[in-house]
C-alpha cells in the first residue's frame, strides 16, 4: 500500500509530487497528461521566476523537475485515467483503466476544463484568438477590439481585466439582465466608455483568415444577427471539474467541485486532500493550484506521519 497516490500532473499535482518525493513519502503519482490545462496556452506570463514560457515548455518543466526528484519515491503513472476512488479498510483504492492500486491517504489534483463554446469556428480558431483565459491570454490583445461571451462574475471580472488595455471590449449575454453577476462589478464596469453589452444574444459563428477577425451574434428573440469586428473571443461560461469519479467519497458543491477548508486542503473525507480547479477555491491559476498542491501535501504528510 502507498503512503499516499496524488491524482493529476497539472500544477497542482506535480507541485505536491515533488514535496512528497522531498519528505521521502512513498508515493503513487496517476495523470491522464503532465502540464494541466495551460499546456495550450501560446504563452504563459505570469509563472512566477519566469518571465514568459509556452505552454508545451512548461508541461516538459514540470515533468522534468518532478522526475529529478522521483527517484524510486514517487511512483509516476502517467497516460491513466482514474476512474473510481473508494474507501477500504486503512485508506483507499484508486481504480484506473488500467489496475487497482491501495494507498493510505490521497490528494485530488485533477482541475478541471473551461465549459466549451459552441459556435461555428469555435475549434478551428481556438488560441487563434478564441481563449478561455483573460489574465493568461490578454495582454496579447492590447490595443484591439475584443468580445467576452458569459455575463455572470466571470464575464465581468475578464471584461474589467480587458478594459484596461483593449480597444474595445463587448459582452454576449444569453439572458435578458445581468443578475447572475455583482451589481457593483457589473455597475463599475459598464460605467466604461470602451465597454458594450449585447443581451438576449449569442454567439454563432467565428470567422476570420488565419486569426479571429469577426463574431456572427444572434439575437435570441428576434433572430437577427449582427457581425462584431474582433481578434480576441474570450469564453466565460462555466468550468466542468474533473470529479466524477470521487463523488462518492467526497462532498461536492453544486458545481461539482471539492468542498475544502483551504486552511490546509481537507476534503470532508478524512484521509483525501484536493488542491487547485478541481477544488471549490475561487481563483483558477497556475501559482494558485501549486501553493495549493503544497499546502495539501505538507498536511497529509503529518497526517500520514502521525499515523505510522
Ligand atoms: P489542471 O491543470 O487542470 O491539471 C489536472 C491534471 O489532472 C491534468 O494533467 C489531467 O490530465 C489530470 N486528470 C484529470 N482527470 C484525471 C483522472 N480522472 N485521472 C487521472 N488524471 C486526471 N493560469 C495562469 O496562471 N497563467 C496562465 O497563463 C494560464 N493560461 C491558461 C491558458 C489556458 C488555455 C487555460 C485553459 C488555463 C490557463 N491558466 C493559466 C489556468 C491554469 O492553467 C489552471 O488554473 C491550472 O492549470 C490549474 O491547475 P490544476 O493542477 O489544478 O489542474
Amino acid at each position: 500500500m502507498f503512503d499516499l497516490a496524488i491524482i493529476g500532473g497539472g500544477p497542482a499535482g506535480v507541485a505536491a509530487g515533488v514535496y512528497a518525493a522531498r519528505k521521502r513519502l512513498t508515493t503513487l503519482l496517476i495523470s491522464e497528461s503532465i502540464g494541466g490545462q495551460s499546456a495550450d496556452s501560446i504563452e504563459i506570463q505570469n509563472w512566477i521566476g519566469t518571465e514568459k514560457i509556452n505552454g508545451t515548455e512548461l508541461a516538459a518543466a514540470f515533468e522534468q523537475h518532478l522526475r529529478a526528484y522521483a527517484n524510486s519515491i514517487v511512483e509516476m503513472h502517467v497516460g491513466e485515467k482514474v476512474a473510481n476512488l473508494s474507501a477500504i479498510q486503512g485508506g483507499f483504492s484508486v481504480e484506473t483503466s488500467k489496475t487497482v492500486y491501495g494507498t493510505r491517504a490521497v490528494i485530488i489534483a485533477t482541475g478541471g476544463s473551461r465549459r466549451k463554446l459552441r459556435a461555428t469556428g469555435v475549434e478551428r480558431f481556438e488560441n487563434k484568438g478564441v481563449s478561455y483565459c483573460a489574465s493568461c491570454d490578454g495582454p496579447l490583445f492590447a490595443g484591439q477590439d475584443v468580445v467576452v461571451v458569459g455575463g455572470g462574475n466571470a464575464g465581468f471580472e475578464t471584461a474589467a481585466q480587458l478594459l484596461a488595455y483593449c480597444k474595445s471590449v463587448t459582452l454576449i449575454h444569453r439572458n435578458a439582465d445581468f443578475s447572475k453577476a455583482d451589481a457593483t462589478t457589473v455597475q463599475a464596469v459598464l460605467k466604461h466608455p470602451h465597454m458594450q453589452t449585447l443581451t438576449n444574444s449569442e454567439p454563432i459563428e467565428i470567422q476570420g483568415t488565419q486569426f479571429v477577425e469577426k463574431v456572427t451574434v444572434q439575437n435570441r428573440k428576434t433572430g437577427e444577427n449582427i457581425e462584431i469586428p474582433a481578434s480576441g473571443v474570450f469564453v466565460e461560461i462555466g468550468m466542468v471539474p474533473a470529479t466524477n469519479f470521487a463523488n462518492q467519497v467526497v462532498e461536492l458543491d453544486e458545481f461539482k467541485r471539492i468542498k475544502i477548508n483551504s486552511k490546509n486542503q481537507r476534503t470532508s473525507r478524512e484521509g483525501i486532500w484536493a488542491a487547485g480547479d478541481c477544488t471549490d477555491e475561487l481563483y483558477h491559476q497556475n501559482n494558485i493550484a501549486a501553493g495549493d498542491g503544497v499546502k495539501a501535501l505538507e498536511d497529509a504528510y503529518f497526517w500520514i506521519k502521525g499515523r505510522k
